[in-house]
Order: C-alpha cells, then sequence, then structure tokens
C-alpha cells in the first residue's frame, strides 16, 4: 500500500506522545525530529517538510495543546490537521462552465496514466454525477493512444470523437466541441499529447488548444511512483500552462507518499483525485482530511461506508442479517455474501481502512489473495442444493465428489466445512448474547 513507511513511523512517533498528561517543549521537539526523518524519508520535498514542522511545533507548544486536559491527544490532532492542511484541506470539486459543454483538458507526460484516467474520469461523470462526456483523442504523436482512447470509449460504451492523426490537435478540440455542442454533451474531455519530457513544442500545442477550447479544468496526471520527479512536472506544467487540478495515478502501488504531500505546497493546486489500480472503476475524489486519517493509523470509515452504499445491496444485506441472527444462514447466503464484499475492492485494502486496523499484527504483510476467494466459491458451487442447506449431510464420498468438481483437494473442502460450521455456531452465540439487551454490544 502506499504510504505504508510513512504511515509506521508516524504512527510509531504518536503513540509515544498519546497518554502523555504533560507534554513538554523537549517532548514536541523529540516528536518532530522523528516526523520530520519520516516525511523526508518518504520523499516529500524538503521545504514542504520544513515548513511543516514549524507550523506544528509553533501549535504544539501552544496554549491549545498546553492547556488542554489531554496534551497528547492535542498534538495528534495538531498534527492530523496540519497534515491535511497540507494536501490541500477540503475536498475541491470539478467546476461547471456556465453554457454547456464543460471542457477539461487532460494533460501529462508519457506513461503517466493521461488516456486511462480520461477514461476512468468520463466513466465517474457519468456514474456518479450522471453526465454525458464526450472523449476527444487528441494525442496525435503517441501512436497508440488514439486507439487506446477507442478501446476505453468501446468498453464505457461512450462516443470518442478522433480525426486521425494527421490532423491537428487544436483542429480537432475545435471540431470536438462544436460536436459536443451538436449531440448534447455536457462534458468534453480532450487527452492531449504526451512526451517524454516537457519542451516547447508541446507547451505551445497546449497553450493554443487552451486558448481555443476555453476549458473550466486542466488536469495534469502524474505517476505517483516518481515521487519528487512529479512535482517538479507539476511545478513546470503550473507555470508554464497553469493547471487547475492534479491527478496523481498509481497510488495502489507501494509509492512512498511523497509527491501526495508535496504537490499542493510547491504548486498551491489540488489533488482533485487518485488513481487506485488499472481498471476503468479505479478512480477516487481526493479527501485530504480522510487521507490523513488513514496516515496517522486512524482509518478512513468514510471511505468505506461509501464503498459499502455503492457496491451492496442493501435488501439483500437486511436479509443476510436477519439470517445470521436465526442462524439459518446457507452456504447460498455466504456465496452471496461474499460476491457483495468482493464488490467493494481488494480485502486487504478495505482492512486497512478500518481503525486500528495497523495494530493487528502483520495485516501489512496480509495477501489477501482474490484467487482463494475464488477457489471457495469453486467449492461452494459444487454443492448440491441439499448440501448448501444442510451440510451436516456432506459425508467422506460427498466430499471427495465436491473436491473433483471443483478442482480442489478434499482438505480444502474440510476446511471450508469446518470453518463454515465455526461460523454458525459464533453466530449463535452473537444471537443469544445480544437477546434481550436491545442496544446491541459494543465492538472493542
Ligand atoms: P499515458 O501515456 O499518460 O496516456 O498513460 P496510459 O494511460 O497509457 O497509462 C500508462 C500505464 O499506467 C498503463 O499500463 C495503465 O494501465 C497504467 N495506469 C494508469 N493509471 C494507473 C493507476 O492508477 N494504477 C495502476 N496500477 N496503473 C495505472
Amino acid at each position: 500500500m502506499a504510504f505504508e513507511g510513512l504511515a509506521d513511523r508516524l504512527q510509531n512517533t504518536i503513540q509515544k506522545i498519546r497518554g502523555k498528561g504533560k507534554v513538554s517543549e523537549s517532548d514536541v521537539k523529540e516528536m518532530m525530529r522523528e516526523v520530520r526523518l519520516a516525511l523526508l524519508e518518504a520523499d516529500v520535498n524538503f521545504k514542504v517538510v520544513k515548513e511543516f514542522i514549524k507550523k506544528v511545533s509553533e501549535r504544539a507548544v501552544g496554549q491549545e495543546v498546553m492547556k488542554s486536559l489531554t496534551p497528547g491527544q492535542q498534538v495528534i490532532k495538531v498534527v492530523k490537521e496540519e497534515l491535511t492542511n497540507l494536501m490541500g484541506g477540503e475536498q475541491s470539486q470539478i467546476a461547471v462552465a456556465k453554457r454547456p459543454p464543460t471542457v477539461i483538458m487532460m494533460v501529462g507526460l508519457q506513461g503517466a496514466g493521461k488516456t486511462t484516467t480520461t477514461g476512468k474520469l468520463a466513466n465517474l461523470l457519468r456514474k456518479k454525477h450522471n453526465r454525458n462526456p464526450l472523449l476527444v483523442a487528441a494525442d496525435i504523436y503517441r501512436p497508440a493512444a488514439i486507439k487506446q482512447l477507442e478501446t476505453l470509449g468501446k468498453q464505457l460504451s461512450m462516443p470518442v470523437f478522433s480525426l486521425g492523426d494527421q490532423v491537428s490537435p487544436v483542429e480537432i478540440a475545435r471540431q470536438a466541441i462544436e460536436k459536443a455542442k451538436e449531440n448534447h454533451h455536457d462534458y468534453v474531455l480532450i487527452d492531449t499529447a504526451g512526451r517524454l519530457h516537457i519542451d516547447g513544442e508541446l507547451m505551445n500545442e497546449l497553450k493554443e488548444i487552451k486558448e481555443l477550447s476555453n476549458p473550466e479544468e486542466i488536469f495534469l496526471v502524474v505517476d505517483a511512483m516518481t515521487g519528487q520527479d512529479a512535482v517538479n512536472v507539476a511545478e513546470s506544467f503550473n507555470e508554464q500552462l497553469g493547471i487547475t487540478g492534479v491527478v496523481l495515478t498509481k497510488l495502489d502501488g507501494d509509492t512512498r507518499g511523497g509527491a501526495a504531500l508535496s504537490i499542493r505546497s510547491v504548486t498551491g493546486k489540488p489533488i482533485k483525485f487518485v488513481g487506485m489500480g488499472e481498471k476503468l472503476d479505479a478512480l477516487e475524489a481526493f479527501h485530504p482530511e480522510r487521507m490523513a486519517s488513514r496516515i496517522l493509523g486512524m482509518g478512513d470509515v468514510l471511505t468505506l461506508i461509501e464503498k459499502a452504499q455503492a457496491n451492496v445491496d442493501e435488501e439483500k444485506a437486511r436479509e443476510l442479517e436477519q439470517k445470521m441472527r436465526t442462524a439459518s444462514f446457507t452456504f447460498d447466503d455466504f456465496l452471496e455474501q461474499l460476491s457483495q464484499v468482493r464488490k467493494m475492492g481488494p480485502l486487504d485494502e478495505l482492512l486497512k481502512m478500518m481503525p486500528g486496523a495497523n495494530k493487528i499484527k502483520g495485516l501489512n504483510n496480509l495477501q489477501i489473495d482474490d484467487k482463494q476467494i475464488s477457489h471457495v466459491e469453486a467449492i461452494i458451487k459444487s454443492m448440491t442444493k441439499a448440501e448448501k442447506i444442510n451440510p451436516e449431510i456432506i459425508n467422506s464420498g460427498r466430499r471427495k465428489r465436491i473436491a473433483k468438481g471443483s478442482g480442489r483437494t478434499v482438505q480444502e473442502v474440510n476446511r471450508l466445512l469446518k470453518q463454515f460450521e465455526e461460523m454458525k455456531k459464533m453466530m449463535k452465540q452473537m444471537t443469544s448474547m445480544t437477546k434481550g439487551k436491545k442496544k446491541g454490544f459494543k465492538f472493542p
């Protein structure tokens, strides 16, 4: 996961100060020394680190902390607030033009993920905001870019405007906007040309497109894995072209996080979205506060809830809950539950959003393999209807048959049956524990 090293170090540091009833200046100094090292090691820009440490130190030895009843907690609150400010405070929205279509220029260097992000953004605009975007293939220099965007358009069943690679990008943009007006598209996403390095020719072309299309947003796509290079690229693009926001891609990789923490301070422009994978639904709005919370091990419950709301069928969830309460939970229900959870994304990523997850030993190294879940699904699907409802009837002959049918071993079938039995037992216990107690019980 991104930020892992930084998160570990910061969490260890704040752990030391958390319970303190008194915080002295030298405690703060010691803590800031560790925070400073942690940030530098995460490849955060050194000027940004300096400024951050200064702000936190001032506040931490100030009245708001020293006079509070829980100074330790208060210092952590200050760190969290300043970390949030560093990444841009409030989450920013996408602008809307007074008169449609709203034009968004997508810019960036080759390989950063610009074309993929154009497709993801179109998907997000339609799915979450009910918009009807037109994709525009204006990267005429990278031979495969037009084809790539067309393929993405096909996958999304969305139109892609292209005039091949012999017409100038400025002309393509002009005609695309006309077309969007004719066909009532409310957004136009222009996938502009990338280069390996920033050069004058590229900038001139982008400036021309900007002048002509009067975009509401210019999103710069940068690769989080490139660390401070991404920050430098952002600075150059902002100075030369003027950008309105940044999309930070590949945050699903194990980047140290320096780019995410430096871009806003260095360029003054916010990170608006983050790419969390190669698939078309792997683009998330960037929430600085939630990210700060995740880095400090306080979990990201809001994102978790949003994911659940977007993917879990409430009706079915209620039915399942009822079944759990009455312990009439069958293998079919189990399968249903698995498929609902799976829709929310990789399980290990979800677990890490739980508050306190960092304290669960080994979670960081835990790799929940999607394949394992597929194996469980295969085993359940090889059961007969009667077996799924009444697993007790599954004798050794049936176990062999199920193993064969699912392509798994008898041991795996045995293990699943045992786990299922234990789960049901636990459900029974929980139901009897909560019986009569309307308020439910507290989670540890
Ligand atoms: P472009 O040259 O900037 O248009 O880059 P592409 O859109 O072709 O992307 C380059 C590579 O990065 C492709 O293999 C993408 O699948 C991959 N990519 C883009 N965004 C992400 C992301 O958020 N996470 C991961 N893991 N890969 C990404």
